[in-house]
């Protein structure tokens, strides 16, 4: 029997870029002590507060089908939060409730794309982008940014590939390089979307990871609002990965008419979830920083390591739970360095290969681990790469 194109077609093809990964956990299975610096997870798990809320409106019954665009209360809590953000009013009509930010970005470009429709994105990119564009039929085209610019996209880069889009995707603070878009950037995005009648879907789910600059969320630029449609989760602010949930916020209308996606796809969101989320938010902005706090010092350690020696470069690590390391010093690309790295030290980190052409020559390093061996883990990459670029 023949699949559809559309399932046989998500990821492209080939390689995806996660050899290394799937070695590294190899490895551990061997029972060889491997120090994974791969994945955005947390080394904290979520609150034991925000699972006594879970249990509470578990045990109390909230175990039926919950409203499918959302409780009214999480929508309103997460309104709200994005209303004192960004100061664009925002109503729970604004909101729907999604399993996670990746169902969100599905929704999201099944709500603006057309099958055969381009959809651009920027490179580097998290790994799921250009097979949820190929998964609702769309056709993605990468935007290719450099370390040079901090691999923020230029407005040449921009409009050459505008022509003809349907909608464009970015992500700040970003995955994989931890950059958050300047004010110039964005507002360079802004003109692009609406010069070219783009639909922007920006995914805003390190909005809480910020060390440098601010976050601003395009949404809140002149004549954005009714062309962006931003994606949110708990996953990375509260440390709730494994929770799925999210949200897609934009304009009534669009919301309205995805509300009947979310009703053909998942259902809703389980209610016990939706009401720990609830809780969760009505914490305010303390919790969220708590959660943040160990990446922001691990940033500050690995500034401090790097000031150290001059073989590896970091493009300014402003955000997000990575750092992404120029190591071209080394004569390597990413995959063979990571490779090389791995087998010499047992330290696991991804090629940034893994995430584009725009990252070839570096690696990402996920400050995921505790301090002290993060540090370890930090100086013997560095000493290796040393002793490569002293070959
Ligand atoms: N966008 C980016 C940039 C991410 O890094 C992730 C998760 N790693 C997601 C979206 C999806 O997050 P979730 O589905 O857990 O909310």
């Amino acid at each position: 029997m023949k699949l559809s194109h559309r399932i046989t077609n998500i990821t492209g093809g080939g390689s995806d870029g996660w050899d290394v990964f799937y070695r590294a956990r190899r490895m551990i299975a061997d029972g060889i002590p491997v120090t994974e610096l791969t994945i955005g997870e947390h080394d904290i798990r979520t609150h034991p507060d925000i699972l006594r809320a879970m249990d509470q409106a578990a045990v109390g019954g909230h175990t039926g089908y919950a409203t499918i665009p959302g409780t009214p209360q999480l929508r309103e809590s997460v309104a709200a939060r994005i209303e004192a953000r960004t100061g664009v009013p925002t109503t729970s009509e604004n909101i729907l409730i999604t399993p996670g930010g990746q169902a969100a970005l599905f929704a999201a470009y099944i709500a603006v794309c057309d099958p055969g429709d381009t959809a651009l994105f920027i490179d580097p990119f998290y790994v799921t982008y250009p097979g949820t564009i190929r998964g609702a039929g769309a056709v993605p085209k990468a935007i290719a940014t450099s370390p040079e610019t901090a691999f923020q996209p230029t407005k040449a880069a921009l409009d050459a590939a505008a022509a003809g889009a349907k909608s464009l995707l970015v992500n700040t603070p970003n995955n994989p390089t931890g950059v958050v878009y300047s004010a110039e950037t964005l507002q360079t995005i802004a003109d692009v979307c609406i010069a070219h009648d783009l639909w922007l879907i920006s995914d805003e789910v390190y909005d809480t990871q910020v060390w440098e600059g601010r976050h601003i969320s395009p949404r809140s630029l002149p004549g954005m609002a009714e062309r962006t449609l931003v994606v949110g989760s708990m996953s990375k602010s509260h440390a709730m990965t494994g929770s799925r949930i999210g949200w897609v916020c934009g304009p009534k209308e669009v919301i309205s008419e995805m509300i009947n996606l979310s009703t053909h796809t998942n259902y809703g969101v389980a209610g016990f979830v939706q009401d720990a989320a609830h809780f969760a938010l009505g914490q305010g902005d303390a919790v969220e920083e708590t959660v943040a706090a160990p990446f922001r010092r691990r940033r500050d350690l690995t500034m401090q390591a790097l000031a150290g020696q001059n073989v590896v470069r970091a493009v300014p690590a402003q955000g997000a739970m990575y750092v992404m390391l120029d190591i071209r010093a080394t004569g390597m690309d990413g995959e063979g360095f990571a490779n090389a790295l791995l087998d010499a030290e047992q330290i696991a980190v991804m090629p940034g290969e893994s995430f584009g052409q725009a990252a070839a020559g570096h690696v990402r390093v996920a400050m995921t681990i505790a301090d002290d061996k993060y540090l370890d883990a930090l100086s013997r990459l560095l000493a290796f790469a040393s002793a490569l670029a002293a070959e």
